[in-house]
Parts: structure tokens; sequence; C-alpha cells
């Protein structure tokens, strides 16, 4: 197992890359903007036995511009031409990025087609990384979780990419396109609080932390 994080853009996204080490078989989350950086870092992650990686695909935690800005550039130069993946309900924001970066001062390209939509409890195969879905709308109607399944001889380790939805010690803004707090909270209640404590909490901006350690600490949780 191959695990990078990359602080993108002006918003400070955290872009992650997750690959086997046995295959090669790599996927970005949250390819949000610094392509170049992106690109370039990519090219210096090679597997144990020395081989390049295969970026098979692009997974969007939701469609904000600071979660998609760099995913036409990533897959127009990858050779592999990995796939576009998001939850169809962020589908209109993601095409909306041009209007997004407007309202930021920020200029985009007009976002390429999804190849595939998230389904709730969907599970990809990244190699010998199992990945499933979670759709936990409420900071956009279209945000997901990823939960990350590593098997090694010491027993499962569990990851959960939890976007803009759960951070250390907050929670997502919900005063943009589509956003609704009650449906957020419900999302966080009953889909990533009801998972192990021990789950490793990857946020896309900020530090890591666990479901243990949000459940008692974080005070929009209480
Ligand atoms: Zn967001
Ligand atoms: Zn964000």
């Amino acid at each position: 197992m191959i695990e990078r994080t990359w602080v993108v853009g002006p918003f400070q996204c955290n872009c992650r890359l997750i690959a086997c080490d046995r295959t090669g078989e790599a996927a970005l989350v949250d390819p949000g903007d610094d392509a170049a950086k992106i690109l370039s870092k990519l090219e210096g992650v090679k597997t144990s036995s020395g081989a390049p990686l295969r970026v098979k695909y692009l997974l969007h935690t939701h469609g904000h511009l600071d979660h998609v800005g760099a995913t036409r550039s990533v897959r127009e130069a990858r050779p592999e031409n990995p796939s576009i993946l998001l939850h169809r309900g962020d589908e209109p924001l993601y095409l909306n990025l041009i209007e997004q970066g407007r309202l930021f001062g920020l200029s985009y390209q007009q976002p390429l087609a999804v190849d595939s939509y998230f389904e709730d409890e969907q599970v990809l195969h990244i190699g010998g990384i199992r990945l499933s879905v979670l759709h936990t709308p409420g900071h956009s109607p279209g945000s997901v979780c990823l939960r990350m399944h590593e098997d090694s001889d010491s027993g499962t380790r569990e990851s959960l990419f939890s976007g803009d939805t759960l951070f250390q010690g907050s929670v997502g803004r919900t005063d943009l396109w589509g956003a609704d707090q009650d449906q957020m909270f419900r999302s966080i209640r009953n889909r990533i609080l009801t998972l192990d404590g021990d789950t490793r909490v990857c946020p896309g901006h900020g530090p890591e932390t666990s479901v243990g350690i949000e459940k008692r600490q974080n005070p929009f949780l209480s």
C-alpha cells in the first residue's frame, strides 16, 4: 500500500494518492488544483519493485471547485486515461466549475464529462485495496465518503476519506450551493459515527483524526 497526501491550491485541499504496491494500480482522491504539482509528484512515486504507477481512477468526494479543479489536466496528461468518478448528485456543480470559480475570482477550463457515477455501498478495487462508497449528502447533494480497507497480516486497517463532511474538530460548511445542514448532520451521525472508533479519518482539508476522537471531542457533534 502506497499513500501520499499533497496539499493543493488556494483552499489547501488534501489531494490523496492511494496505490497498491503489488500491482501498481492507483487512484487519486480530489485532484483539486495544482495539476503540474500532482503530475510531477506522481512521476516520482514507484512501487517497491520500481514499477511506475498506473492511475485507474480520479475519485471525487464532491463537486466543489477545490476538489475537482485539476481533474481535466490530470486526466489529459496521464496516458492511462483514468476514469472520472463522482456522485450524480454533484454533477451539476461539477459541470458548473467555471461558474463556481467566478464567485471566487478563479478561472477554470470546462470540465470533462463524468465517466461513472458513484453508487452508495459500491466497492472499487485498486489492486488489492478495497474502497467502498458512502453517500453522505449535506455539505453538497452528492458528497460521498470513501472507506478504505487494507488487509495485512496484522488485520484490516480502515480509513475514511471524509471530504468536506467531517474535519478534525469541525464539520463542513452548509452555506454553498444545494447544501443542507440537517442532512449533513444525519449523514455524519448515521454513516460516519457508526463506524469503528479506530477508523482513521482523512478529511478534505487539514489534519487526520479518527472516528472515536471526533465522537468524543468534536464540538459540533455534542
Ligand atoms: Zn466542499
Ligand atoms: Zn473543500
